[in-house]
């Protein structure tokens, strides 16, 4: 068995155990706080960081599938690699000196930054935000069992938040109507009638909080820019933003239509820096497909060299 496997197995066999009180995510919870208090044995030697995150999001997984909650989803390791690719592309010459600050402000389980953080290795300076407390426990143990360091503040990412801007924003964000419409109101993206929409004021708020300059790399849903409100977020990202990149997704890591996503790259404008001279369109290939994915890479270096 592999190192990812056996860790797997410690945690599933304690959360199976469990199962006859609570629900199996939760015991993932307790187990994965249970070896960090000592309670629970975990003797597997020299596992890797990644080795840890992979046997937690499997892990993670499982629960989601037993138990199926609306909010609890978490970013696949495929987008999660993709993201951390172009983050090292965009950040290069920052990286090769020093660290770069990063905030997910729905960090969910936090398997998408822990995915950008591992594939960086301590270059990030990371700042987390989730709403929902088990999906932050989960991320807090996550954290220190990978020994990743990282800001988590709990609370709805839409209020005023005491997190300063950061270089870079990481985010798979929620798609749907936000509920609280007092909170809408603080935003240039609240509808002008009905609800607003959670991911419109999400990439709202992480411009907010990203240094003039920095780079935002975004898993929106595919259909962003057809919807009804479309052409408010094309105002306010022109006011605000230059877009770098959309890049499509391959229609075979979603389960439907509905549920496509693509990246979407924005740069928060500033005084000293220039639109790029041309938006960044591509399409992932297949991944099995190694030949079209090395294309995919080119035509992003291709651009990069040219922007
Ligand atoms: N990247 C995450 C991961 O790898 O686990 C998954 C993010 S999931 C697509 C979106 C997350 O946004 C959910 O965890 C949900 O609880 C959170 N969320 C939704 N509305 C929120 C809000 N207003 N403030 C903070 N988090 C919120």
């Amino acid at each position: 068995m592999e190192k990812f496997e056996q860790i797997f197995s410690v945690i599933n066999n304690e959360a199976t155990k469990l199962e006859e009180n609570m629900p199996y995510l939760e015991g993932v919870l307790e187990t994965l706080e249970g070896i960090l208090d000592g309670k629970v044995a975990l003797e597997v030697k020299d596992a890797s960081k990644e080795d840890m995150r992979k046997a937690i999001q499997i892990a993670i997984l499982k629960g989601m599938r037993k138990n199926t909650q609306p909010n609890h989803q978490m970013t696949p390791d495929t987008l999660g690699l993709l993201v951390s690719y172009l983050v090292e592309q965009f950040y290069e010459e920052k990286l090769a000196s020093g660290t770069i600050s990063i905030a997910d402000l729905a960090l969910g389980t936090g398997n998408l930054m822990f995915t950008v953080m591992n594939a960086l290795e301590g270059k990030v300076q990371a700042t987390g935000v989730e709403v929902d407390d088990l999906l932050i426990r989960l991320a807090a143990a996550t954290a220190d069992l990978t020994e990743q360091e990282i800001a988590l503040y709990r609370q709805d990412s839409l209020e005023p938040l005491l997190v300063d801007p950061v270089d870079a924003i990481v985010c798979d964000l929620p798609v749907g109507y936000y509920p609280n419409e007092e909170i809408a109101l603080d935003y240039e993206l609240c509808a002008k009638e009905g609800m607003s929409y959670a991911h419109h004021l999400f990439i709202e708020q992480s411009i907010n909080h990203t240094k003039e300059g920095g780079y935002l790399f975004l898993l929106i849903p595919a259909a962003l820019f057809e919807s009804e409100q479309a052409k408010d977020l094309h105002k306010f990202l022109k006011n605000h933003a230059w877009i770098q990149s959309v890049i499509q997704l391959p229609e075979s890591l979603f389960s439907s239509r509905a549920h496509e996503k693509s990246i979407l790259i924005l740069q928060k404008q500033s005084k000293e820096l220039k639109a790029p001279r041309e938006v960044l369109l591509a399409k992932v290939p297949n991944m099995s497909n190694k030949q079209a994915l090395a294309m995919f890479f080119e035509k992003v270096q291709m651009w990069k060299q040219n922007k």
